[in-house]
């Protein structure tokens, strides 16, 4: 069984030579997940602007991951959804304008699947409103602001099934115009220490042995592996993190040395295209060159629901670690539409996004002969 998603743990290297390719721009604070980074993040956008007797609001696209919906709650600030572009992960920067009040005090750009988040587009809108863009990078390596430093703060996670996989951890990067409030809120947070000793060398053992096909193909409900994750968990707390440096720079390297299936998917997958799939990430082959990014999997969109239930048993049944990510829009999430106080009916495109969502495995294990066999399954399926 061909696991559906991560990368293996490094070890740390044995010289301290990291140099963070965004220093120039952002300082970088190691926090507890990627969800601590991002509620962090929210902390400082919300400190920013002390409005006084209102609850402040910060913006998430309507489709993505529970966490964050929960690292705001956590912050006493309300999310407010956006609904998505059609076919895209992105947000419909029209509906986006029209979110934005006079409590708005962020908007969270949210890279998808190793895609980023139009940034250029959403950077203009926050600075007309004068609020903060956080670059949300848990599934993007590097983050897009390493070509501009278009946001305010950027959150990267380092749990399982990321780009970087230090077995937990996130980074949330502070743009240097906002070094002092950073400076005044964050050093207040409680800070863990990681060890990396014998029982971590262990733990790293036991989880690279599992992401192994024959392990995976027996465990493959196993929940360390986060797929699935989409239950709504709040959020009890935010600290910081420290661990060697060398660890962090061993799990740069391999997040950049990964290989990279995607152009292989692309040239498999075209001839879907004619036939009403969208292969929305199909520009991200040459993209990925470019920035040095691979795709943490690769997501098309089925004509429907049925057909991408079909096509991922099929899959499945295979032994292709095919699945359809969150499986709904965020309101459809349990837990989520109560705090939210909305219902998928507001969001169209998000809610086909999460009906027609298919993801493919990308990850270091992927081999042309699995591409292969995903070519012939859904060949076979259009025949019928
Ligand atoms: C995984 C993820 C997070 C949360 O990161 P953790 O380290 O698991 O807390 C936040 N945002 C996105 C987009 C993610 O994929």
């Amino acid at each position: 069984m061909l696991r559906p998603v991560g990368n293996r743990v490094p070890l740390p290297k044995s010289e301290n030579k990291l140099s963070l390719p965004w220093k120039e721009n952002y300082q970088t604070w190691l926090m507890g997940s990627g969800t601590e980074a991002l509620s962090a993040a929210v902390m400082l956008a919300v400190g920013r602007r002390q409005l006084e007797g209102t609850t402040p609001e910060v913006i998430l696209p309507a489709y993505g991951c529970p966490d964050l919906v929960a690292a705001v709650v956590a912050q006493n600030a309300m999310p407010v959804l956006v609904d998505l572009q059609p076919n895209l992960p992105f947000m419909d920067t029209e509906r986006l304008d029209e979110a934005i009040s006079h409590a708005t005090v962020a908007v969270v750009g949210v890279g998808f699947l190793g895609l980023p988040e139009r940034l250029e587009k959403l950077a203009k809108i926050a600075s007309t409103n004068d609020v903060w863009l956080i670059e949300d990078s848990a599934q993007c390596f590097p983050p897009d602001c390493v070509r501009e430093p278009l946001a305010d703060c950027v959150v990267l996670s380092f749990g399982r099934g990321k780009p970087i996989n230090l077995m937990g951890g996130g980074a949330l990067m502070v743009r240097e115009d906002h070094k002092s409030l950073a400076q005044n809120c964050l050093p207040q947070l409680p800070v863990f220490e990681r060890k990396i000793d014998w029982k971590w060398k262990l733990r790293r053992k036991i989880i690279n042995g599992l992401l192994g096909r024959r392990a995976y193909g027996l465990l493959r409900r196993a929940p360390f592996l986060g797929v699935g994750k989409t239950a709504y968990k709040p959020l009890s707390g935010v600290s910081r993190l420290r661990f060697p440096d060398e660890l962090l720079d061993a799990g740069i390297d391999r997040a950049q040395v990964m290989a990279s299936i995607s152009e292989k998917y692309v040239k498999a997958l075209e001839f879907l295209k004619p036939q009403g799939w969208h292969l929305f990430m199909e520009d991200v082959a040459a993209a990925e060159k470019h920035a040095g990014r691979r795709v943490l999997r690769y997501g098309i969109l089925a004509p429907n629901e049925l057909a991408r239930n079909r096509v991922i048993e099929e899959l499945n049944a295979l032994g292709i670690g095919a699945n359809s990510f969150y499986g709904q829009a965020l309101p459809g999430i349990v837990g989520v539409a109560d705090i939210l106080g909305a219902t998928l009916e507001d969001y169209p495109n998000a809610v086909a996004f999460g009906d027609r969502l298919i993801t493919l495995p990308s990850h270091e294990d992927v081999t042309p002969r699995d591409v292969d066999v995903i070519e012939s399954v859904f060949k076979k399926m259009l025949e019928v």
